[in-house]
């Protein structure tokens, strides 16, 4: 175990805040965290409050921290059962255990390096595999979700490692028990994903499969239209490929542009207020545009906040050290590299003031302020 005191986290949050914490504890396995828990927990030597962290690409530290800061180091990619099925066994589901610790990305290219279906669409999202559960990560059609098993944690209140099947994580829209109801209790130490050696590509979303059927056709191979995925080229390697390069083209790297990726959560409203928001719309960008949405059922609609954004003239704005990400106005930037939590902060309330007073929206952050 490491234990570090008035420790720098400027490399431990991909907005880049020059924040600090009273005391850093990295452990490297969940019986580690286990035996030193009570010590821990007891000790006068551990300033509060608690707090546990990933890689930092979901938070915004709004000042140093004072209490101390928890990190798991546990690292392993363990498959549970045969990772290449032999032809004729029964099933094509391959079981694999992932220590919290892990890059999340480096999961996914050990998924396509072992041509196992499930991560790919979440290629590329920043963090490590145990936040990701917590999160319950998502993109291009995919949440993390659908492909788990089960979440093993161990449990703060009684010292013990319990586990959660996927249905008793409750998880919703960038929502699990581990951020509501149990927030603090449990830290996740590793967790099995249910993947698959058959094709199992999911390319409804937006213009993926486009762009796949384009990398097909580029590699040489027949598009994939129909039964996608027989006879062609189709490997999860491909498709993880494929989605990567839309992100490049969309995302910031926070290796070199900061910032917490979707600042703010796509709003769910009544359809009422959808239609209200259309009209507005009609009445500025004429009578044939339609504004961006999605049924949320029940009555409600989900509208991108970045459409949301966009409307309200933030793409590309730059105050001082910090701005608006030109290619997605979701994503507000640390653009110099030198900008204050102030100055994030003040940024959020203007964006979130002009998209209340022009559609009537309160948009919440997605990104965690600590
Ligand atoms: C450029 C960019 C693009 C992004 N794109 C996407 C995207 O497409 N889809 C998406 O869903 N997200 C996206 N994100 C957000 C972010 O990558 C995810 O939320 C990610 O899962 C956070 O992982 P992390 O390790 O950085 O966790 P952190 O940000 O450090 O922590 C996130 C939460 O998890 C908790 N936590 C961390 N580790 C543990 C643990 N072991 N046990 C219990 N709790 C824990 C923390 O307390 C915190 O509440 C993006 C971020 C960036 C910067």
């Amino acid at each position: 175990m490491i234990i570090s005191y008035d420790y720098d986290l400027s490399g431990w949050n991909t907005f880049g805040m020059k924040v600090s914490c009273g005391c850093f504890v990295e452990y490297g396995s969940a019986e580690e965290l286990a035996v030193q828990w009570n010590a821990i927990r007891s000790g006068d030597d551990f300033p509060r409050p608690f707090l546990h962290i990933g890689r930092g690409s979901n938070l915004l530290f709004t000042r140093d921290f004072p209490g101390t800061v928890f990190h798991s180091d546990i690292r392993f990619i363990r498959p549970l059962t045969d990772v290449h099925p032999a032809a004729g066994q029964d099933s094509a589901e391959v079981l694999v255990e992932v220590g919290a610790g892990v890059i999340w990305d480096d999961f996914c290219r050990w998924c396509s390096e072992n041509a196992l279906w499930g991560p790919e669409n979440l290629s590329g999202i920043p963090g490590e595999t145990g936040a990701a559960a917590v999160q319950n990560i998502g993109a291009y059609g995919v949440e993390i979700k659908d492909i788990i098993r089960k979440v093993t944690c161990f449990d703060c209140v009684t010292g013990n490692s319990t586990g959660f099947r996927t249905s008793e994580c409750r998880y919703g829209y960038r929502e699990s028990i581990f951020k509501t109801s149990a927030k603090g209790r449990y830290v996740v130490t590793s967790v099995v994903f249910a993947l698959s050696s058959e094709d199992k590509p999911r390319l409804e979303y937006g213009h993926v499969r486009n762009a796949v059927e384009q990398a097909l056709s580029e590699n040489g191979s027949a598009p994939c239209c129909g039964k996608v995925g027989s006879g062609h080229a189709m490997t999860p390697g491909l498709v993880r490929d494929v989605i990567l390069s839309i992100r490049d083209s969309k995302l910031p790297d926070p290796d070199v542009v900061g910032s917490a990726g979707s600042f703010f959560k796509n709003p769910v409203i009544p359809r009422s207020d959808y239609e209200r928001i259309a009209s507005i719309a009609r009445i500025e960008y004429g009578q044939e545009y339609e504004v961006p949405h999605f049924d949320a059922g029940s009555g409600f609609i989900k509208v991108p906040a970045a459409w949301l954004i966009d409307r309200c003239g933030w793409k590309g704005y730059r105050e001082g050290n910090a701005g608006v990400w030109e290619r997605q106005p979701l994503v507000i930037v640390n653009a110099t590299g030198e900008a204050s939590p102030r100055e994030i902060l003040d940024l959020e309330s203007k964006i979130r003031l002009s998209v209340l007073e022009k559609f009537g929206v309160e948009l919440q952050p997605e990104v965690e302020h600590i």
